[in-house]
């Protein structure tokens, strides 16, 4: 049985900010002990976390994970080295290729993992154009996907980029009948969509729906021509609808970010949309986490939007926001480091910071992986 005993972690606490300093002991799994000074215990892998944080593990909201045939998605195991132990599937696969994707990408991974079931027949492995044909999309076998899988599949996704979606409005209009007949939340990724306005595309949207790519300087806009955040999506989010980051390869602008941020219209999480085609741009989560820091998010900040707040937008309810005594293990350890950095938003503009977040390692459940930029010392057991 791999046991651990951290010392001398500052744990974040983003719930109560009573930051302190303390060791955390893991038995069988499960955090057994949190306290100043925790005697080394016979058989507990000791990892030296001195001047590194210790927070909830983290989650990034929007991946790529099918690695089926023709697909984009990355390994989930492989988010592990980025500090991430649960990952939402944006939904990469619909209801003909789902199982597949259970198959090739789900059963037997390290890391947890929930997934969005796409709308289109076959979802997004081929590139663009699964939603050129709506007398394709087969409500049917998308209700009964999820019949099939209710643990699994947490919401519905579509994608009315016109590259992709020959009729944005009948699009949004299947995909609200689908999320009403499951009682799933719909996802809908409307970059580049000129078709509807981003009030049009909202009012579809209900509490609990989550509007992805939110920072992107492309149709519909977040923003007005004021450079002010549009009052549909202020009223949508009073209503409950969510607005998730997911940078991606073309869809997070630092001017629109840091335009909403000043403005108080923060993301309710801060998630990748990596896949291998936006890896070059995103690269990790802790690397889009330190992107938003330098847009003007504190640190605090930015780990509840991949903790507390990533798991309230999911409706995970069994993923702790904070550290406890007697809960699972599911622990991210980072550093941050100060300097002067440049970070490269999704439109290739240059912007400058003075923290990175660097990811140290994971513990979830029985095992710890670390094999990052600074190794954690002893941390040896199940290296990833
Ligand atoms: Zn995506």
């Amino acid at each position: 049985m791999a046991d651990y005993l951290i010392r001398h972690a500052l744990i974040l606490d983003v719930e109560s900010e009573n930051d302190r300093k303390a060791d955390i002991l893991i038995q069988d799994g499960k955090i057994a002990k949190i306290a100043p000074e925790i005697p080394e215990k016979a058989g507990a892998t000791v990892i030296e976390a001195e001047g590194k944080y210790a927070s909830a593990g983290w989650i990034d909201a929007h991946v790529h994970a099918y690695v089926g045939e023709g697909s984009i998605g990355i390994d989930p195991d492989r988010y592990l080295k980025d500090g991430v132990t649960f990952v939402l599937e944006a939904g990469t696969a619909g209801p003909g290729n789902f199982e597949d994707y259970l198959k090739t990408s789900v059963y037997g991974k390290k890391i947890a993992l929930k997934s969005y079931l796409n709308l289109a027949p076959m979802g997004a492995v081929k590139g663009y154009g699964e939603l050129t044909d709506l007398s394709k999309v087969d409500l049917d076998a998308c209700e009964e996907m999820i019949r099939r899988y209710p643990e699994e599949i947490i919401g519905v996704k579509l994608r009315i980029d016109p590259r992709v979606c020959s009729d944005a409005p009948k699009a949004m209009e299947l995909i609200s009948r689908l999320s009403r007949r499951t009682g799933r939340p719909l996802t809908v990724h409307a970059s580049r969509c000129s078709q509807m306005t981003l009030e049009e595309i909202l009012s579809f949207m209900k509490e609990g729906d989550v509007f992805a790519h939110t920072y992107a300087n492309k149709l519909p806009g977040l923003l007005d021509e004021s450079g002010n955040v549009k009052e549909a999506a202020r009223k949508a989010r009073k209503r409950g609808v969510r607005f998730d980051l997911s940078h991606g390869k073309s869809n997070f602008s630092s001017s629109v970010a840091k335009a909403a941020f000043e403005q108080g219209f923060l993301p309710d999480a801060i998630s990748t949309d990596l896949h291998s085609g936006s890896l070059a741009v995103v690269e990790s989560l802790p690397m889009t986490m330190s992107k938003t820091m330098a847009c003007g998010l504190d640190l605090r900040t930015v780990i509840r939007k991949v903790t507390a707040d990533a798991a309230e937008m999911l409706r995970l309810t069994d993923k702790a926001a904070v550290l406890k005594e007697g809960d699972r293990a599911d622990i991210t350890l980072f550093s941050l480091e100060e300097g002067a950095y440049t970070f490269t938003d999704a439109d290739g503009v240059i912007f400058s910071g003075t923290r990175m977040i660097r990811p140290c390692g994971v513990i979830l459940g029985q095992n710890a992986y670390g094999s990052f930029p600074e190794p954690i010392r002893d941390c040896t057991a199940g290296i990833y």
